[in-house]
Formats: C-alpha cells, sequence, structure tokens
C-alpha cells in the first residue's frame, strides 16, 4: 500500500556522489531534501580516480578533512606506452594554470560514497538506502515527485518542488523522454579487477594514476592503475568492440588476460600481485543525453551523460555538477518560482565543460592527442593547457588554454 505524501523541496534519486554532493549541499543551505538510494552503502563501484577540480566540492561540504586522512594523495597522471615504458610523459597537477589545489585522492568507491552520503545526512538531508525509485510522477508535463519501493515491499509516494535525477547509468528520466545517443567513437568496454602487491611509484610520485596505452587504430586500448593508500590498486583496461569482436566467447578473466599480454608494460606492473576478485566487465558505457532539464526536474552526474574514463572524468562531473545544481536550485526555491534562465545557464556551463573533456577523449582514440601527450620536446603552452585538462579545471572560466583546446580537439558529431 502506498505510503503517505508529503512534500519536500528536492527530491534526489540515486545517492552516488552527484546525489550525495548535491543533496548535502542543498541541505546545507537548509532545503528539505530526500535521497532515494537502491542499495545500502558501502557499496561497490567504479571510478576510483578524482581530480584536483573536485576537491573544492569536498571541502564546500566539509568532508576535506576525512577524505585527506583516509585515501592516497594523488599529484599527476603519467601516460606510458604499453609496448616500451621509456615512452612516457607525466603530467603534474601543481603546473596547471589555476592549480588552486595541486593535488586529488585516490578513493576506493564504497568507503568514499559512503562518506559523501553520511555528510548529507549530517548536514539534515534525509536518506533512505535500499529504497528504488519505481517512477517519477508527472503533471502537466512537470516532475511532481516520485514513487518508491523499499527493499521489504512497502511503496511511498513523495511530493517533490524539484526532481533531481542522479541515477547514474540508469538516467531514469533522461531514458523515459527518449533513446540516449551514444557518442561516435566511443562503443568501449571495460575489463577491471583489483588487486593487491601491484608495482606503484615512490615518493611524492606515489599516488599517480597510470595510463598505459596497448594497440593501435581501431584497436587502441588502454590501462588504468589506481593506487590506494591500503595496498589495494584498481586495475583494468578499456578497448573497443572492434578488439572484443575479435575475441567473441571469452570471458571477462580471459580477456584482461589478453589485454595484459598486448602491453608487456601492465604485465611487469602487476607481475606477482593477487587478484582480489576475478576481472569483470561493463560495456558501452558513453552517451550523452537530449536534455539535462525540464519542467521540475534535472539530471546530474552519469544521468545526464557518461563519457569515456580515460581522463577520470566522471566524478569530479557528478560532484561539480551536483553542487552547482544545489545553488541552482536553491535559487529557483528562493525565487518562489521556475527561473528557466538558471538552469539553461546551467546546462550550458556543464555542457561546454564536459565537451571539452569529450573532443579531448575523441582525439585520443581517433584523433592525434596521442602524439601531444608524448611530445619531447612539448610545447610549454600545450603542456599546461593538458595539465589543466587534466586537473578538471573545465568549469567556469574560458581562459585562453581552454579555447586552443576546445579549438585543437573539437567534439565530433559524425557517426564515422
Ligand atoms: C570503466 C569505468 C572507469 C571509471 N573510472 C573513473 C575514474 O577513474 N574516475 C572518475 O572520476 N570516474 C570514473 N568513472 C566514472 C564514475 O564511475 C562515474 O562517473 C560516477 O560514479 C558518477 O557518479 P553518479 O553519482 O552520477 O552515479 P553513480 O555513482 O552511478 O551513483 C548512482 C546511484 O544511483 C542509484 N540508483 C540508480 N537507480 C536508482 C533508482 N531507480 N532508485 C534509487 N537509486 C538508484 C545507484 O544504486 C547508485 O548508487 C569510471 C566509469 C567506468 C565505467
Amino acid at each position: 500500500m502506498d505510503g503517505v505524501q508529503q512534500e519536500v523541496d528536492v527530491v534526489v534519486i540515486g545517492g552516488g556522489p552527484a546525489g550525495a554532493v548535491c543533496a548535502a549541499d542543498l541541505a546545507r543551505r537548509g532545503r528539505r531534501v530526500t535521497v532515494f538510494e537502491r542499495e545500502h552503502h558501502p557499496r561497490f563501484h567504479l571510478g576510483e580516480s578524482l581530480l584536483p577540480g573536485s576537491v573544492d566540492v569536498l571541502d564546500a561540504i566539509g568532508v576535506l578533512p576525512e577524505v585527506r586522512a583516509r585515501f592516497q594523495t594523488k599529484r599527476g597522471a603519467r601516460f606510458v606506452d604499453g609496448a616500451d615504458e621509456r615512452r612516457a610523459a607525466r603530467y603534474v597537477f601543481a603546473e596547471a594554470y589555476h592549480a588552486r589545489f595541486d593535488h586529488a585522492f585516490q578513493v576506493p568507491r564504497d568507503e568514499f560514497d559512503e562518506i559523501l552520503f553520511r555528510r548529507a545526512a549530517a548536514l539534515g538531508a534525509e536518506t533512505r538506502e535500499g529504497w528504488e525509485v519505481t517512477r517519477v510522477l508527472f503533471h502537466a508535463g512537470r516532475a511532481t515527485g516520485v514513487a518508491a519501493r523499499a527493499g521489504d515491499g512497502r511503496m511511498e509516494t513523495l511530493l517533490a518542488r524539484y526532481v533531481v535525477d542522479a541515477s547514474g547509468r540508469d538516467a531514469v528520466i533522461p531514458r523515459k523522454q527518449g533513446p540516449v545517443e551514444r557518442i561516435p567513437h566511443l562503443d568501449r568496454t571495460a575489463l577491471f579487477a583489483q588487486v593487491r602487491g601491484a608495482w606503484r611509484d615512490t615518493g611524492e610520485r606515489e599516488g599517480d594514476i597510470q595510463i598505459v596505452l596497448f594497440g593501435s587504430g581501431a584497436d587502441r586500448g588502454w590501462f588504468w592503475l589506481i593506487p590506494f593508500s591500503d595496498g589495494r590498486s584498481s586495475a583494468g583496461a578499456v578497448v573497443s568492440s572492434a578488439w572484443m569482436r575479435g575475441r567473441a566467447g571469452m570471458g571477462p578473466e580471459a580477456l584482461f588476460d589478453a589485454a595484459v599480454a598486448q602491453a608487456p608494460v601492465v604485465g611487469r606492473m602487476l607481475g606477482g600481485s593477487q587478484r582480489l576478485f576475478a576481472p569483470r566487465a561493463t560495456a558501452d558505457f558513453s552517451f550523452r543525453v537530449g536534455s539535462m532539464r525540464g519542467d521540475g526536474w534535472l539530471a546530474i552526474g552519469d544521468a545526464s551523460g557518461f563519457l569515456d574514463p580515460l581522463f577520470s572524468t566522471g566524478a569530479h562531473v557528478a560532484m561539480a555538477g551536483g553542487l552547482r545544481a544545489a545553488k541552482a536550485l536553491d535559487e529557483a526555491l528562493a525565487a518562489g518560482q521556475d527561473d528557466a534562465a538558471r538552469f539553461e545557464a546551467w546546462e550550458r556551463e556543464m555542457r561546454s565543460g564536459t565537451n571539452l573533456f569529450l573532443g579531448a577523449v575523441q582525439a585520443f582514440y581517433a584523433g592525434d592527442l596521442t602524439d601531444h601527450l608524448f611530445a619531447d620536446p612539448q610545447h610549454p603552452f600545450l603542456r599546461r593547457a593538458i595539465t589543466s585538462l587534466l586537473a578538471g579545471d573545465v568549469f567556469d572560466r574560458s581562459p585562453p588554454w581552454r579555447r586552443e583546446l576546445a579549438t585543437r580537439f573539437p567534439v565530433i558529431k559524425d557517426a564515422g
């Protein structure tokens, strides 16, 4: 039977980084907000390498000291040719143009997401775990609330002035509005595991993410190696659909091993390490949505589209977008009426930031970004521009480096 209907300012679907940050900031601003999370924290999730651009967000919601105390500091990103380790380039965040923070963190997401979610509750959000939103309510074209089901089958309806879709790649509202768009050149599969005892660099480089490239042309792939503070590392490969087609019938573990065999550098990095679970696979993760907002609703984080994880951008877009959405929602609630321009500006800012990442990722797979990454000598301006991109400094400003990257690596719109 349906539970009693109440009304809150904002109901959030999903308690990952986007939803938790948005709810935490709305609660901090004194808004009544409820988050429904289908699972129970802590729960496993991919996306463990953060960007310096997110450190501001962690600071804003008051979790930075705890995050700093618990997780591995990350000061840079190193790109390596999988066949020849001498071909490598390290980008140090301290060299970014606006290096407000010269570091980020490598975070096992079960622990990290739980910190964000509990923080939202501590700031006054109502947080419900084990509750799945089964339906978004619309009245005269406007989102007015949600229906949710608890693990024991209880149903509840909650009315809200705004619904925030932070449901990750489920993208509950955008997928209801129509099919999401696949992005040219980004039909990829990831094969991933966690290991203990893998190689890691030392000193201030210890927390670097290692991005190891292998193959070429349509078969180009790459590995990530992300070191955690407790000796574990996240290891994964992103491969093309052409690469997968050539290995039809193989399971995730055999595919992971086949990718390692193609990148001897990764074989050495993982040599002697112990797998903490057998490699798993996730496919076809990149997509774009037609609209990130509608009457009474906004979609944030992966629910508003997802980009290949080459530059570790997902959690940053999720958290920065969640924080900015909270501010726009708070202002709209204070104004007491919908202000389309407010959300229009928010969507424009989000899209222009993610498009900068998108153009660069497409240039990596289909263009000449790799040559720029490894160029030696490298033009100092381009080096700092790439470093600023890798630091996640893509929102708010329009400095010259940003225009340069957008011109060099425009978003590819064709289906080729
Ligand atoms: C292979 C791979 C590697 C990646 N590596 C990185 C990386 O290194 N760095 C990085 O920043 N990002 C990375 N990402 C991206 C990152 O995982 C996501 O961008 C990030 O988790 C997005 O956060 P979110 O809050 O939007 O969504 P999520 O973290 O997915 O959270 C959404 C939440 O909503 C809940 N939910 C869904 N539907 C419902 C419902 N109907 N009712 C209630 N709850 C619901 C889910 O249970 C989930 O907890 C990677 C992604 C992939 C696929």
